[in-house]
Order: structure tokens, then C-alpha cells, then sequence
């Protein structure tokens, strides 16, 4: 069978930490070219935007590692080409869009994948199979990290659509998603907004299901020393499920079940690869959907100023 030819869109910080490494490790799809105004790929033909590339390279398939804000348009241009089309998460800067882009995928008959890493991480599986049939009555997330040291120098973050913590946070959320056995919805939650930026540093939501969950989650992007990615439930049996360090580790009932390096991205590519192969799509907005809620619901908290450079005044 022939690889699949891909062009990358966005050579930044994910693309050159996870997807490069991932596509070159992974059988049936090879990178071809790069499309970015200031980096390239080794080997690869480079071009400064997607339009240039699309016009001087024959390609199958598209992954646009680009911020959220500018993805609709690139996305269109690339369905519209009837290329197949990866987006790194989140998929798009509102909800709608998105509708628009599984719309333009159907048109053309190619394959739209929108990824959400975290769920490939080795716990979200096992966990998602323990919980299943189960019903859960406390959860708590808890994903706390360092801004500075994940996002430097970042400014699309905290611009509208750039998510500010729920940028990190949405990963929790796509793993709540997938493992929760019931829908849950927010009922209420707190914001904090550096007065200088447009996006929130910190968050508190509380959400339930129709079983009466107690979910609660905790964002916050100020975290010194180590980083928390946690994520426990507690189901009605007396079980307890522990899922920490992203979805590296699982210990439910006390006794570790799942402890792994990480190969996310690796398992993307693969399933990415099968979705073209079967002419499937994968689309699911609903961690997005959680997100889109909390600024709807949640409470504004104004807090003070964010400034890159910690020194700064
Ligand atoms: P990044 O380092 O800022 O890279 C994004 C790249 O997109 C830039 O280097 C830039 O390359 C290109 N770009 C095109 N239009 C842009 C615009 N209007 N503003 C800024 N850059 C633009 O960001 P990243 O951390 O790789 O994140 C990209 C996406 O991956 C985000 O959706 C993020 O949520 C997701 N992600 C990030 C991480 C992480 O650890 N950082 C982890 C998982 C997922 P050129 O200037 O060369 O065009």
C-alpha cells in the first residue's frame, strides 16, 4: 500500500516536538513538505504558506499544527483541495466552524481527524473500560502547570480564541469525555483574567450528570515545581480510580494497573493512517463544547497583570 504523502502546516513548538519525530516513526505515511513562515523540516521541500505548498507538491493529506485562530481557513483550503486533513487540538476557534469543516470534508469525501492527545495517552483506554458500567459520584480534575515553561513567548494563548488555560485544560477534558461513562454539563465556574491579557490564567468549574455527579475541575497555568495532571473518580461500588501525570499512570483501587512512557502522537499517526485507509472521519467537539461553556456560564475574576518575562514590571 502507498504512504500517505503529508504536508505539515505550522513548523512551532508541537510540530517539531511531537509530530516530526511521530510521522518519521510511523509506517504509511511519510512528511513531504512544510508550510511556515519562518521554520522548515530537514529533507523536505519548505514553502511560507499552505497556498504555495498545496501548488508545488502533489500531497494526499494535511496536518495543521497552527494556533486555533487561523485553523478554519487553512482547513477549508485543504478539504477544498481533497486533501485529508489532521488538526491538532483544539479544532478550531468556536464550535461552529468546526461544523462547517466536517461539512466541507463530507463535500469532498476525505477524512477529517480532529486529535485530542491526551485521549491516546496509555491510561485513558483502561480507565474509560474500568468506569464503564460503573456510576461515578465524585470526580475532581486537577491540572495545574507552568505557563512559562510550556508556552514561551506565546502570545496567540491569550488572545481571544486562544483558550488561555483551557488550552491545557481542555486535555483533561478530553479525557473526562471519553472515560466518564455518563454525559456530565457545567453548572457554574470562576474565571481569572489577567487584567492585561484576554484569555483566563486560572479556572474553577464544577459540572454534574444527570446521576447527580460532583465533577469538579481545577486550572490553573501558575504552577511552580512539579506539574500536577491528575485526574480521581470515585464510583458508588467504593472504587477509586487515579489517573495522574497526563494519563502516563493509572492506580485504581491502590494498585498501579497502568505505568508507560509516552507515545501519543505515534498512536495519532497510526489512527490517522486507518481513518484514511477506511475512509472514516473522527470529530468529536465535546471537550470543546465544555470549554465553550465556561465562557458562557462562567464568573469573570479580574487578577493581575501576566507578563512573560517575570521580572517584568
Ligand atoms: P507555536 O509554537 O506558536 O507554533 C505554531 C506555529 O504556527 C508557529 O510557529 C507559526 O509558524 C505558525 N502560525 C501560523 N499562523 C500563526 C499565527 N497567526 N500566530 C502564531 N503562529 C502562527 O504553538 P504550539 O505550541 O506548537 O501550538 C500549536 C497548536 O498545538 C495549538 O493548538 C496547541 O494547543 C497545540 N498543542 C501544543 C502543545 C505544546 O506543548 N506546546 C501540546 C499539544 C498541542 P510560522 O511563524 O513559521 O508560520
Amino acid at each position: 500500500m502507498t504512504s500517505i504523502r503529508l504536508g505539515l502546516v505550522g513548523v512551532g513548538k508541537i510540530a517539531r516536538d511531537q509530530h516530526l519525530p511521530s510521522i518519521a516513526a510511523t509506517a504509511g505515511i511519510e512528511l513531504v513538505a512544510t508550510a511556515s513562515r519562518s521554520a522548515g523540516a530537514d529533507g523536505v521541500a519548505s514553502y511560507r504558506s499552505l497556498g504555495e505548498m498545496l501548488a508545488g507538491t502533489e500531497l494526499d493529506a494535511v496536518a495543521l499544527c497552527t494556533p486555533p485562530q487561523v485553523r478554519h481557513g487553512m482547513a477549508l483550503e485543504a478539504l477544498e483541495a481533497g486533501k485529508h486533513v489532521l488538526l491538532e487540538k483544539p479544532p478550531g476557534a468556536t464550535l461552529s466552524e468546526i461544523d462547517d469543516l466536517v461539512a466541507a470534508s463530507g463535500k469532498t469525501g476525505v477524512t477529517l481527524f480532529a486529535t485530542w492527545h491526551s485521549r491516546f495517552s496509555a491510561a485513558t483506554e483502561p480507565a474509560r473500560r474500568w468506569l464503564e458500567g460503573r456510576t461515578v459520584e465524585r470526580a475532581e480534575i486537577v491540572w495545574k502547570e507552568d505557563v512559562r515553561r510550556w508556552h514561551p513567548g506565546q502570545d496567540w494563548i491569550w488572545e481571544p480564541g486562544g483558550l488561555g488555560v483551557f488550552d491545557p485544560g481542555i486535555n483533561a477534558l478530553s479525557i473526562a469525555t471519553r472515560i466518564l461513562p455518563e454525559p456530565f454539563f457545567l453548572t457554574g465556574g470562576e474565571l481569572d483574567t489577567p487584567e492585561n491579557r484576554q484569555a483566563p490564567i486560572a479556572a474553577r468549574l464544577a459540572f454534574t450528570d444527570r446521576n447527580g455527579l460532583d465533577l469538579t475541575a481545577d486550572f490553573d497555568w501558575r504552577q511552580k515545581g512539579p506539574q500536577t495532571w491528575d485526574i480521581t473518580a470515585e464510583t458508588s461500588d467504593g472504587g477509586r480510580l487515579h489517573l495522574s501525570e497526563g494519563g502516563k499512570r493509572l492506580v485504581i483501587d491502590g494498585e498501579t494497573v497502568v505505568t508507560s512512557e509516552d507515545a501519543e502522537y505515534r498512536d495519532i499517526y497510526e489512527h490517522f493512517v486507518r481513518l484514511v485507509r477506511e475512509h472514516r472521519s473522527d470529530v468529536d467537539v465535546s471537550p470543546l463544547r465544555h470549554v465553550a461553556d465556561a465562557f458562557m456560564l462562567g464568573r469573570r475574576c479580574r487578577t493581575e497583570p501576566f507578563h512573560d518575562d517575570e521580572n517584568a514590571a
